[in-house]
């Protein structure tokens, strides 16, 4: 979750070509679809920012584990677009698509979303409990086809390593970012969601239960809904498939790419949207 996109932007750029570009093979693309612009890898990998853990971080929260799989998404973008089915204005919650089929989890797997809280949250631990419980909760009075579950006991030892958990929630210190998740189709390795705690609590309007349910949509499959053409702006990708109408303050439409909402609230529409892909 990006607070100040064009701020971030613009750190990122220093950050990246700094680290980054001698790794990277560039390729020059000139291939443009439709109504948007098909960057050049490189300028798609100079969007993006590497994170301490060395994760190249797209669309403003969404992890790329290494240049490989930078490269891989950036195929997938720019081979959809070249065959890019620009969808109706009619058709609001959109799914992440890999290879044209819906990333989501099962039915089993949906009801036992099981999570823990790292303990080296210290002071502010408490506080990213209480978001959590909050974010999941928005998601789970939406569908009782979701479950989340808290699993305190396994605080103390919250990686991606621990195989007691489906995610682990821990902290980081960038300031890129308040928060960044993953999609049910990442790997047990990349699961977790990272948070800057003290910037989740001092981000104005985006309350911390609300910028927690954005990230946790994330984990349940959902896109960000201004890369949907209605949108006009911030566009990512193809790789999506539309659950409901378009929706401009859907908790998944950033709120600076022309969204409509200034608190990432729910929305009935959001509401329609994870019924429409898990049940009611
Ligand atoms: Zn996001």
């Amino acid at each position: 979750m990006h607070r100040n996109r064009v701020r971030a932007l613009a750190l990122v750029t220093s950050a990246v070509t700094a680290v980054t570009v001698t790794a990277l093979t560039v390729t020059a693309t000139s291939a443009s679809a439709g109504d948007f612009p098909v960057p050049t890898f490189q300028e798609f990998a100079s969007s993006s920012f590497q994170d301490e853990d060395l994760t190249y971080i797209v669309n403003g929260d969404e992890p790329a584990y290494n240049v490989g799989d930078l490269r891989v998404l950036y195929d997938q973008m720019t081979g959809a677009e070249r065959y890019a089915v620009h969808h109706a204005p009619t058709d609001g919650l959109i799914v992440n698509t890999v290879r044209g089929v819906d990333d989501k989890w099962t039915a089993s797997q949906a009801l036992n979303l099981t999570y823990c809280v790292s303990t080296k949250f210290g002071t502010n631990h408490a506080k990213v409990v209480t978001a959590m419980a909050t974010g999941t909760g928005l998601w789970e009075a939406a569908s009782t086809k979701v479950n989340f579950t808290y699993v305190p006991s396994q605080d103390g030892a919250c990686t991606t390593r621990n195989s007691s958990i489906v995610f682990s929630v821990e902290p980081t210190t960038t300031t890129q970012y308040i928060a960044r998740a993953f999609f049910p189709s990442t790997s047990k390795r990349g699961r977790n969601i990272l948070v800057n705690a003290t910037s989740l609590y001092n981000s104005g309007s985006w309350t911390p239960g609300n910028i927690m349910g954005h990230e946790l949509g994330h984990v349940l499959g959902f896109r960000h809904e201004h890369t949907r053409p209605e949108a006009g702006t911030c566009f990512e990708d193809n790789n999506w498939r539309p659950l409901t109408p378009y929706d401009s303050a859907s908790i998944m439409h950033y709120p600076q790419c022309n969204g409509t909402s200034n608190d990432l609230s729910m929305t009935a529409s959001d509401i329609a949207g994870v019924r429409a892909l898990y049940g009611n």
